[in-house]
Formats: structure tokens, C-alpha cells, sequence
């Protein structure tokens, strides 16, 4: 099992009242698996997703990836997990604007101890999602399925194992949604497993395990 999410919860604090924006959340999800969880505004997808990351702590339970639990750890070790082991499409606009395309892309590199040619592999995923003449450009220049192609390809860059998406044709036209989802499978289809949050149920289709976020609780959608 790639990942294991084991009573997962999150609390918040508002306003001095607390409220829990993840109530004991199960989860699991194996390797090259693509799943779903869809959930309105404000239902803790990007609270899920950003604790899978590493980026946030629980109140309670675990995130075990690959067999190692990433809540007990120190922050340059979660770091350490996070740039080899995974992918993060954040929520909305997350290209560093003073930097190229293919700059931003190769940055999540510079973070691992790996010192290879980074910018070779990274023209490839450029090519790979058919954005490969934009290595130049500065996102500012950019559309917003150029930006989201070049988002994924950033993600990609360290091989990651696991892909997290939060949100990833929010935005977007039918046309580049349906674009982004198709190489979303293709990633899986490779054997990276894939984890997409979104509000829109309109993107997901039959083929894929949906869960349903609602408040804070998670639930398998049977079909
Ligand atoms: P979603 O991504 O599904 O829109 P979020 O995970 O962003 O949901 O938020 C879930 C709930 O937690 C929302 O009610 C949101 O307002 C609240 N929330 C998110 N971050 C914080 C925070 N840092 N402090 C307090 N409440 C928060
Ligand atoms: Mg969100």
C-alpha cells in the first residue's frame, strides 16, 4: 500500500471556537491507483491534501507513504519525503512569476540531494504535456492550461510516487479540463498513483473510485 491514512483528524480554531475540518478520515490507496475526492467549498480537501504533503500537522491519527508514518517526523525529514516521494499540484495560481517556466519547473530539484542535469528531464515533461516552447516564457505570459500543464509538469519532475492535485482544472475551460484530467490518468496509468481533490463532480467520471468530503468526513461513493 503506496499510502495509508489511518483516523485522520484535523481541528481548527476560529474565532475561539474549535471545530474539526477532518473528522477520522480512512483512506487507503495502492500503487499506479487514481481516486477522487469531492467535496463543496470549505468541506477540507486542501486541509487532506496539505497534511498528506506534510505541510500540516494532524490533531490526531496518521499518514503512513510507502510503509514510513510522516507525523511524528522533524521538518527536514517530512521535507526530505515530500521531495522524493511526492507531487503537489497546489490549489490555484503557485508558478513562481519571476522565473521561466522551465526555471520553476526544475525548482522542486534543487531540494533533493540529487545533483543530476535536471533540465533535460524537465524539457521532456515539457514535451510530454506539449508545452515544451514556453521553456522560456514567464508564467505571467501564460494561459491558465498552459500554467496548470506547467504546475504538473513541476510536480513530476523528482518522479514522485504519489501525485496529490488539489484542484487542478478549477478554472479551466471544458476543453483544457478535460486535457488536464486525461494526462492526470496517464500519470496513473504509469504507475504514479494520483489523489485529486475538486469541487466539480462534473469531472470525474465512472472509471475512477470517488469519495465524497463532507463535513469532514469521508465517504465512498458506491456506483
Ligand atoms: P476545501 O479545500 O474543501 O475548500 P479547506 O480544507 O480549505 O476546504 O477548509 C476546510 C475548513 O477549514 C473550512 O471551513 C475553512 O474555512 C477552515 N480552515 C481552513 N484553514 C484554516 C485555518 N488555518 N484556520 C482555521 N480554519 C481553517
Ligand atoms: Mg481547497
Amino acid at each position: 500500500m503506496l499510502l495509508e491514512i489511518k483516523n485522520l483528524s484535523k481541528e481548527y480554531k476560529r474565532s475561539g471556537r474549535a471545530f474539526y475540518a477532518l473528522d477520522n478520515i480512512n483512506l487507503n490507496l495502492s500503487d499506479g491507483q487514481f481516486i477522487s475526492i469531492v467535496g463543496c467549498s470549505g468541506s477540507g480537501k486542501s486541509t487532506l491534501l496539505s497534511i498528506i504533503a506534510g505541510l500540516l500537522s494532524p490533531s490526531g491519527g496518521d499518514v503512513i507513504i510507502d510503509g514510513q508514518s510522516v507525523c511524528g517526523l522533524s521538518d527536514s525529514e517530512i521535507s526530505g519525503v515530500r521531495s522524493t516521494k511526492i507531487g503537489y499540484i497546489p490549489q490555484g495560481q503557485s508558478l513562481l512569476s519571476n522565473l521561466t517556466v522551465l526555471d520553476n519547473v526544475c525548482l522542486p530539484h534543487s531540494f533533493t540531494k540529487n545533483k543530476n542535469n535536471v533540465k533535460d528531464k524537465a524539457v521532456d515533461l515539457l514535451k510530454q504535456l506539449g508545452i515544451e516552447e514556453l521553456a522560456d516564457s514567464y508564467p505571467g505570459s501564460l494561459s491558465g492550461g498552459e500554467r496548470r500543464r506547467a504546475v504538473i509538469a513541476r510536480a513530476l519532475i523528482n518522479e514522485p510516487q504519489l501525485l496529490l492535485a488539489d484542484e487542478p482544472t478549477s478554472d479551466l475551460d471544458h476543453e483544457n479540463t478535460e486535457e488536464v484530467i486525461r494526462i492526470l490518468k496517464g500519470i496513473a496509468e504509469k504507475g504514479t498513483s494520483v489523489v485529486m481533490a475538486t469541487h466539480d463532480s462534473r469531472v470525474i467520471d465512472n472509471s475512477e473510485l470517488v469519495y465524497v468530503l463532507k463535513n469532514g468526513r469521508l465517504q465512498t461513493v458506491v456506483r
